[in-house]
């Protein structure tokens, strides 16, 4: 019998395990619960998939959408390990087979839908076969304060519950929030779960603000030396998505397009384009998201700001998943605090919420838009404000984003800052930013003629600005904690310990400004993933893109970039040199060696 570290080595290629795998696996494998808090491209899967295959029996993945199990199933098949799924995406002949096959124990691993636990043909094959593990996949759908609560996922446990044996329960989530977490384990009913919480940190990914005038005319510059790397641009509109996938191809740029208003025939045809690699971009709103598993996105764009921190690290975290270098760039501009706020106060999320708690529920979320306004508008390190976030600790420095990599002038604005705050006091906290800027800037509005607000001292002491510059300078003193915004669905501008300390006690505002010479990024950033023979590297990348289309698999299931990169480094020559490459197990060497062997000799 194999152990875990042959399982690995063997199935998956791999050495050595990544951090919170090993102790995971043991976990499970000792019959004690666990629950994994990993960001995505950590390695979830293989904490379930090797004491899947350690286990007697079967075990049951469920996962809530069909295009994440079909991956795994696919990535699995061709790693050697017998597995299947169980879907309505399936003819009742076909899921017949399936159940067929897994009661003669054909597979290790079954995915099923959470909605199919209690139909009657799947409850009579568990009545018979005996489950060894049960792992829950995005277990966070379980909460409603998560991203994705899918009311079916609520089943679970009292799928658990009518088993004969209760088998042990994993359960994996990239989602951090302590709320969240809470209901994993309550509404899962996780029994003394490990709980392993790796690093979010994801070193291989540059953050950048932009906030720039012509949000098109940007994206392009990003592109243009980009040409044949893959990326996602998310949209917060579906009619920004036709837009900019409009643009993009008119530009003759490979675009795809991906919203809920089209038809799913479309919308699985552009995933699938896009997986495989036949089209390098996506345009999409973030419908477009859980059960992406594509290895060698290059980029992530959000074209506008997304509504809160979770979801941003989430979809930005979709690229590089491999390793590379990425890069996840956020556009930002006023008119996206605007459109969100009007997402939050229109959402009901009927899902069971009663009156009070649609407040609650908002509020939290206006809390959360708030933060995610704070990180547009930081100037410290974008990913020590992020993990921050996440309530872990970050150097104050990180050498990959664009605080870090940018000069900054340094410019006292105390008076300014003064100027804004007494202001804000003599507006007795009332008022929002709009209100704010106009009575700074002395523009007559009709709040500002029903207060009577010209009479202010204030009026006018700041006419000399920018609307755009004053606005700002207003969110650089938020982010600062200088002010803040209130959350009670009127953000108005109010005051904060500190801006007494401004106001009173002579506390100075210094504030940074991106330098006109900006340090080239492609130069300050370290460049040790690029592969070290590109032309190499891209004629195994030519043979990867046929075997995947021979087989229809998208092509990081054959093997990911990552791999392709360490076969141009190490360059093996013999099937045993190729089976040391990482990635490379013994299927898929039986499978693919040969071949990529074959272009790595040269011939
Ligand atoms: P997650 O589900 O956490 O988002 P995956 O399970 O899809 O992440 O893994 C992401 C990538 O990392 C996959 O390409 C996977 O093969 C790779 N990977 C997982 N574990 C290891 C390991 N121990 N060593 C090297 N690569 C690994
Ligand atoms: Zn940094």
């Amino acid at each position: 019998m194999e152990n875990k570290y042959q399982i690995l080595e063997n199935y998956f290629g791999y050495t050595t395990f990544r951090t919170g795998q090993e102790e995971i696996i043991d976990t499970l494998l000792g019959k004690r619960d666990a629950l994994g808090i990993m960001p995505t491209g950590a390695g979830k899967s293989l904490c379930f998939q090797i004491p899947a295959l350690l286990l007697p029996g079967v075990t049951l993945v469920i996962s809530p959408l069909i295009s994440l199990m079909n991956d795994q199933v696919i990535a699995l098949n061709q790693s050697g390990v017998a597995a299947a799924a169980l879907h309505s995406g399936l003819s009742p002949a076909d899921q017949q087979d399936v159940l067929a096959g897994a009661a003669r124990g054909k597979y290790r691993l079954l995915y099923v839908a959470p909605e199919r636990l209690f139909a009657p043909y799947f409850q009579k094959f568990v009545s018979r076969a005996p489950l060894s593990m049960v792992s829950v996949d995005e277990a966070h759908c379980v909460s409603q304060w998560g991203q994705d609560f899918r009311p079916s996922y609520l089943q679970i446990r009292q799928f658990l519950d009518s088993l004969p044996r209760r088998p042990v329960l994993g359960a994996f989530t990239a989602t951090a929030t302590p709320r969240v977490r809470e209901d994993i384990i309550a509404l899962l009913g996780l029994k003394d779960p490990l709980i392993v919480t790796t690093g979010f940190d994801r070193p291989n990914l540059y953050f950048e603000v932009q906030a720039p005038s012509d949000k098109y005319a940007a994206l392009r510059s990003f592109l243009s030396s980009r040409r044949e790397k893959s990326g996602i641009i998310y949209c917060l509109t579906r009619k920004q998505v036709e837009e900019v996938c409009a643009r993009l191809c008119g530009d003759r740029y490979s675009a795809v397009r991906y919203h809920a208003g089209l038809d799913d025939e479309e919308r699985s045809r552009n995933q699938e384009a896009f997986q495989r690699d036949e089209e390098k971009i996506m345009v999409a709103t973030t419908a477009f998201g859980m059960g992406i598993d594509k290895s060698n996105v290059a980029f992530v764009v959000h074209y506008g700001m997304p509504r809160n921190m979770e979801s941003y690290y989430q979809e930005a975290g979709r690229a590089g998943r491999d390793g590379s270098a990425a890069d996840c760039l956020l556009f930002y501009s006023g008119r996206d605090v605007v459109t969100n706020q009007f997402f939050i106060e229109k959402s009901r999320d009927g899902e069971g919420r009663d009156g009070e708690e649609v407040q609650a529920f908002r509020q939290m979320e206006r809390g959360k838009l708030n933060r995610m306004i704070r990180y547009c508008h930081t100037r410290r390190c974008l990913r020590a404000d992020i993990l921050g976030y996440f309530g872990e600790k970050a150097p104050p420095y990180c050498g990959n984003c664009f605080s870090c990599l940018h000069e900054f002038s340094l410019q006292d604005v105390t008076i300014e800052a003064q100027k804004i705050l007494s202001c804000v006091a003599r507006m007795k906290q009332r008022f929002g930013m709009k209100v704010l800027i106009n009575t700074l800037r002395g523009v007559p509005d009709k709040t500002v003629a029903a207060f009577g607000l010209a009479s202010l001292s204030t009026w006018g002491i700041m006419g000399d600005w920018p609307e755009k510059k004053l606005r700002e300078l207003i969110h650089c003193l938020a982010a600062e904690d200088l002010l803040a915004l209130s959350e009670d669905g009127y953000s108005r501008v109010i005051l904060t310990p500190l801006s007494r300390e401004v106001l009173f006690s002579g506390k100075k505002v210094v504030m940074k400004r991106p330098a006109k010479a900006f340090v080239p990024r492609e130069e300050a950033r370290r460049t040790a993933k690029t592969p070290s023979d590109p032309v190499l590297f891209e004629k195994l990348r030519a043979l990867r893109k046929s075997i995947a289309d021979e087989q229809v698999v998208p092509a990081f299931v054959v093997f990911t970039d990552a791999t392709l990169r360490a076969m141009c480094d190490q360059l093996p020559s013999t099937e045993e040199e190729m089976l040391a490459v990482s990635g490379v197990g013994k299927a898929k060497m039986e499978k693919y060696g040969r071949a990529f062997l074959k272009v790595l000799r040269g011939g």
